[in-house]
């Protein structure tokens, strides 16, 4: 049977429509953003391995975050024997569709890794570190801790802890007078504690663990967490810290408020 067209593979009708379909498909591809989504470019750091999109137009600060890592394993005073895996992403968007997860960023409680939307990490990183090395507490220590080794490490030649660029006892400090600061009690909350608005339960969860370290040392607050879990009940997070800092939590808060009040 002959069929009406007889198109050869060297006709130039037939290459031109091989040529108009991979243009449509080319140009398909560059409106869907997830034809991109595969971390496929991949730096081997001294203390990360990177993993970004090659449609990642900011990629990764390496020199910056391999400074951070010297000066934070430093501060923590620990040793990180394995390098720690840094996934980034573009947007939101991008980590929910690789992760399912609806957020900026995250570590893994289970691994050496951590994903995020930022070019550099001070927070996930730390997360990493101290629930792999020391422990996972409860969430006021768990963020707190966090948020308390949180800086922009070329920004000062000072450490100085921040939360989007105000200093985390000043945040805490206008918080405490507007009236905002969560109870002790709803913080203490596994669940409670995510009751309410992270940009104030962060810094402030930073601000009292960085007052701990500062003022108590940081061989304390180690051993607090270590001996903590997350899902700890309130009471058991008074027995852990009372043996780790020899007072109530409730004579530390009140010692907290004073300092930041000041
Ligand atoms: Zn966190």
């Amino acid at each position: 049977m002959k069929t009406m067209f007889n198109l050869h593979l060297s006709s130039p009708i037939y290459k031109a429509a091989v040529f108009c379909i991979l243009a449509l498909l080319i140009s398909c591809r560059k409106n869907d953003p997830a034809a991109d989504d595969a971390l496929s470019v991949h730096v081997s750091g001294t203390h990360y391995e990177y993993y970004y999109s090659a449609s990642d137009k900011d990629g990764i600060d390496t020199t910056w975050q391999e400074a951070y890592f010297a000066w934070l394993v430093a501060a923590l005073d620990v040793k990180v024997n394995t390098k720690i895996e840094f996934d980034k992403y573009r947007d939101r968007a991008h980590l929910k569709r690789m992760t399912g997860r609806d957020t900026n960023g995250f570590s893994d409680t289970s691994s050496y890794r951590f994903h995020t939307i930022w070019k550099i990490d001070n927070h996930e990183g730390v997360h990493t570190i101290i629930i792999r090395l020391i422990g996972l507490p409860p969430p006021l220590f768990n963020e707190g801790i966090a948020v308390a080794f949180q800086a922009d490490y070329f920004k000062y030649p000072l450490f100085i802890p921040e939360w989007n660029g105000v200093r985390l006892d000043l945040l805490a400090k206008t918080y405490n007078q507007d009236g905002k600061t969560p109870s002790l009690d709803n913080l203490l909350g596994t669940w409670s504690f995510w009751n309410f608005d992270t940009n104030i339960t962060y810094p402030v969860a930073g601000s009292f663990v960085r007052y701990l370290i500062d003022h108590y040392g940081l061989a304390k607050m180690k051993s607090y967490i270590s001996s903590s879990k997350f899902e700890d009940s309130k009471d058991q997070i008074h027995v852990h810290f009372m043996a780790a800092y020899g007072m109530t939590i409730e004579t530390a808060w009140n010692e907290w408020q004073i300092f930041i009040s000041q």
